[in-house]
């Protein structure tokens, strides 16, 4: 008969050969995104496949099972949160949750997503949505699907809101977006009624090598640990991690648009960052890894925003930037500048939106997976449906389909539904954890503008990075801020910063 430990040190073995499978997948899905030849793709995708029904298969084993039950008495015997006892309760979680779905859908869910992948990587450039139009109707029936191995639901978006911010549904993403939009759409009407800011100096030249150079060096001077991570060109930047010892971030480059490569750099960091961060004992483990996809945007969102387009971190950057662009910006003062990357403006693309219309970007997809899973809307009135709202939304319609419903990856890389909540409860979250570490250090503001970082760092280490998933949001965002999510800390970032911009 074993003991505890051995029960306990069989299970870690379990668990670590399955998260070797899934990061060797992640591995796959790096190359595949960044230097893949279009002809390795269906062979890709069978392979990812594989890889991800051998995870599930070694997951769902019934011997996992016995081994959670024959350590339950350990596990209520320990703190709630002990390794062990953190451990052994997250791994059931998503043991139960995994047993649900058969390891076949996994690997029909991940062939299909490599498939409509690739699809999209030609459709987008060809601004053809109907190369894309069956596999993204296939991506809807797998992912309602999926939704309904979790029967039980109050809609059928909420069990793949769950996967991504647990606790969350449908209509509590919905009543928490509309008392935000309450409160944006004055500030974006009080803004974008005035004069818009001139940001021309952000489209000059600016030479892609000299981009990455800089890119590079200001991800290493927030804390991104290069001996334990790189940055490599994709279309559409992501991080990716392999192990705890290796957290890579993806970039791309736009030589007429400084800010694109240099704010996803920091963005991408700041995801890395907090897997970087995370306890070294928890590699391969199910708590090896940032607890819900609101409070990793958070933590990008919190670098790229709140720390990187702020007037004290270019108080100190600024002149490094000119050295490295005198002909560019020789003569423009740090407040244009200023002005120029914080620029608000109705405008058609995401990832490129400002801090204050961002929101508006996530709630329009979020409320079309919500109609997509419920049926309200069909694939394929899905780009007039875009465009309709677009110009509700925003006053301006998509002059084609690359820059409406093309634009994004999300839907042509998995599934439909739970993709978009995170980005906005990641704004709200940056700006409350943010408050908080002030809380705790006043002086970070100076600091940030003498190039210090290290003490934000550190706080958000100690408060959430290390901790990987052992907490979920709800618990994190409590232990860390000492409430639950709210609004208020963010509108008033909104608002204070805003303010000083323009007039509202
Ligand atoms: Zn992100």
């Amino acid at each position: 008969m074993s003991t505890t430990e051995q029960k306990l040190q069989e299970l870690k073995t379990r668990l670590l050969e399955i998260g070797d499978l899934n990061h060797i997948n992640a591995l796959l899905g790096w190359d595949q995104s960044t230097y893949m030849p279009a002809g390795g793709a269906e062979a890709r995708g069978r392979q990812s496949a594989l890889m991800a029904q051998m995870a599930q298969e070694k997951f769902i084993d019934k011997e996992i099972g016995n081994l959670l039950d024959d350590l339950q008495s350990y596990e209520e015997s320990l703190p709630y949160d002990s390794d062990d006892a953190s451990l052994i309760r997250v791994t059931r979680r998503e043991y139960e949750r995994a047993l649900k779905i058969p390891p076949e859908f996994i690997g029909e869910l991940n062939e299909h997503a490599a498939a409509a992948y690739q699809a999209w990587a030609e459709a987008r450039p060809a601004n053809d949505f109907a190369k894309v139009r069956p596999g993204l109707e296939k991506t809807l029936d797998l992912s309602r699907k999926l939704a309904e191995y979790f029967p039980g639901y109050e809609h059928i978006a909420d069990p793949l809101i769950d996967f991504a911010d647990v606790g969350m549904k449908a209509s509590s993403v919905r009543t928490l977006f509309a008392s935000l939009r309450d409160q944006l759409v004055p500030i974006v009407r009080a803004i974008t009624s005035q004069p818009a800011a001139d940001n021309s100096v952000l489209h000059k030249h600016y030479p892609e090598a000299d981009q990455l150079a800089f890119g590079a060096e200001v991800v290493k001077q927030l804390g991104y640990d290069f001996n334990r991570g790189r940055i490599d060109k994709t279309h559409h930047p992501f991080m990716t991690k392999f192990s705890l010892g290796d957290v890579r971030i993806t970039t791309r480059v736009k030589e007429d648009d400084f800010g694109d490569c240099l704010f996803s750099n920091m963005h991408e960091a700041g995801h890395a960052m907090y897997e970087q961060g995370i306890d070294m004992s928890y590699e391969g483990m199910p708590l090896g890894g940032g607890t819900s996809a609101g409070v990793h945007e958070s933590q990008s969102r919190l670098w790229e925003n709140i720390v990187g387009r702020s007037h004290g971190f270019w108080e100190y950057m600024y002149p490094s930037l000119q050295a490295k662009f005198p002909e560019q910006l020789n003569g423009v003062s740090l407040s244009a500048f200023y002005a120029a990357i914080n620029k608000v403006e109705k405008s058609l693309i995401r990832t490129d939106a400002d801090e204050v219309t961002y929101n508006l970007h996530v709630m329009l997809r979020f409320d079309f997976e919500v109609q997509l899973l419920e049926g309200s809307l069909s694939i394929r009135d899905l780009p007039e449906a875009w465009h309709e709202r677009f110009e509700h939304d925003f006053g301006i319609v998509p002059p084609n389909d690359s820059d409406g419903v093309l634009q994004d990856v999300h839907w042509y890389a998995g599934v439909i539904g739970g993709s978009f909540q995170g980005y906005t409860l990641g704004n709200i979250l940056s700006a409350q954890f943010y408050n908080s570490a002030l809380k705790a250090h006043p002086e970070i503001t100076n600091e940030i503008a003498q190039g210090k970082f290290s003490t934000l760092h550190g706080w958000l280490r100690e408060n959430i990075y290390r901790h990987g998933s052992k907490f979920t949001a709800p618990e994190i965002v409590e232990r860390a801020s000492g409430s639950a999510l709210t609004i208020e800390p963010y509108i008033d970032y909104l608002k204070t910063k805003y303010g000083a911009l323009y007039t509202l």
